[in-house]
């Protein structure tokens, strides 16, 4: 069967799974493989679970009835994503960068969604999965779609606007994260630039911030929309609060550093003609989630909680954010950074000295890679070890910073902070 074929059973429902626990009524079911799984052997569960048919690419599986038997079930997957978004008539923003795609994403969805028929990437989905899973959630009826698209290494970016074809395109930074894959920083930044290369390529557009160098000597030969210059920031202690055409948002948003990601969907939201009175109560009412900079009010501390993850540069951004903190009694639990590779030790280190500098009542720093470091402040190898730490030295009144990796599971220390 060919993708054109494919394509009118999807396009009945507009519906596609993956994952035999979560499967819909009249989905397409495709097959995919992990490196712990085979989906071609839930084929028939997902049939009896409601699926329409289950695309599979192992033949020992295949009846002629309601399976289609394929070369590369993600291929295939891919494939009809591509083929669905080129008769899609909404308007595309995909997001890249290094930290923040996900917050931004977010955010212009609120504000959007005020005028128009709007979806987006859904939590994280952003690989060479995620990304045709999103376009494939869209359906003719959304008159704008926002696509958030990651990377560990060079030429994913290009792939997943092969796929995506944006319109427009944000990149929210080059730093420091994925350095292992991307090869260093100058990788990450060739890497990321795939999608101004795009852009450029196709005539599209990318919005900038006209004070990020490399933003804007990247897009030289592109055409650019610019930060609205009137948004200014007013405070970030912690909640970012600021000023636009002269109307003030007060957010839950926090850090300075999320100065750009709220810009960005102003400028976004002012380009496709919201209203300022809209932009404004999306952004105040919005949110984040899943351990992303959440205030977590105990009975004796007060934690900012940014255990979703973490990498050089956007550990500095909250170290920093967390020392204009007024409050003499603060804590900060670090936990490694992954994912660096041959700068892992440097990285940590630098990560370290910053730390150091501000003189934290307490600072507390957790894993295999910062137990490698030369500090004097506590090293704690493992996060048991951080555990019985915590339990026999209760931490009182104190305002506390929390980041790590995500597999640090940093956030499980909120079970034994009162
Ligand atoms: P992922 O690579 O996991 O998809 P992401 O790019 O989607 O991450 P978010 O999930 O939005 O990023 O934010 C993760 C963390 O990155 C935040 O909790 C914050 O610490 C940091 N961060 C957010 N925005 C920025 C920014 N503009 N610059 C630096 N760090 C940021
Ligand atoms: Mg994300």
């Amino acid at each position: 069967m060919n993708i054109t074929e494919i394509y009118k059973l999807y396009s009945k429902n507009y519906l596609v799974d993956t994952d035999t626990r979560k499967i819909r009524e009249n989905t397409l079911f495709f097959a995919l493989k992990g490196d712990n799984f085979n989906g071609n052997k839930f084929a028939s569960e997902a049939i009896k679970k409601g699926a329409s048919f289950a695309i599979i690419d192992e033949e020992e599986y295949h009846n002629n009835k309601t399976t289609i038997l394929v070369k590369n079930v993600l291929e295939t997957l891919q494939d009809l994503a591509r083929y669905h978004r080129k008769q899609l008539k909404a308007t595309i923003i995909a997001l890249t960068g290094s930290n923040g795609k996900t917050t931004t994403k977010e955010l212009i969805n609120v504000v959007l969604s005020k005028k128009y028929n709007t979806k987006a990437t859904k939590g994280n989905l952003n690989n060479h999965i995620g990304v045709p899973l999103t376009l494939l959630s869209f359906t003719p009826d959304e008159e704008m779609g926002i696509v958030e698209m990651g990377a560990n290494h060079q030429k994913e970016i290009e792939f997943l606007c092969s796929i995506a074809n944006p319109d427009y395109g944000y990149i929210t930074n080059f730093g420091k994260a994925h350095l292992e894959g991307f090869g260093g920083v100058e990788g990450v930044i060739k890497g990321k630039s795939e999608l101004y290369n795009y852009l450029i390529k196709n005539n599209k557009t990318a919005f900038i911030n006209s004070d990020d160098e490399l933003q804007v000597q990247k897009t030289n030969n592109c055409n650019t929309i610019h930060f609205n210059s009137s948004i200014k920031l007013i405070d970030a202690s912690p909640f970012v609060k600021l000023s636009f055409n002269s109307n003030i948002i007060t957010t839950n948003l926090i850090g300075s550093y999320n100065y750009n990601n709220i810009a960005v969907a102003i400028t976004i939201g002012n380009y496709f003609k919201v209203l300022d009175v809209d932009i404004q109560s999306a952004i105040e009412k919005y949110t984040p989630t899943n351990n992303r900079s959440q205030i977590i009010n105990k009975e004796s501390n007060y934690i900012i909680l940014d255990a979703y993850n973490a990498n050089p540069s956007s550990m500095k951004v909250a170290l920093e954010n967390f020392a204009r903190l007024e409050s003499k009694f603060k804590t900060v639990i670090l936990g490694d950074m992954f994912e660096l590779g041959s700068s892992a030790e440097i990285e940590h280190q630098y990560i370290v000295d910053l730390a150091d500098s501000f003189n934290f009542e307490n600072t507390f720093y957790v894993g295999e890679n910062f137990h490698k470091t030369t500090t004097k402040n506590k090293k704690l190898i493992s996060f048991s070890e951080l555990e019985d730490f915590i339990k026999k030295n209760p931490l009182e009144n104190q305002k506390i910073l929390i980041k790590g990796s995500r597999g640090m599971g940093l956030e499980r220390i909120l079970n034994f902070i009162d």
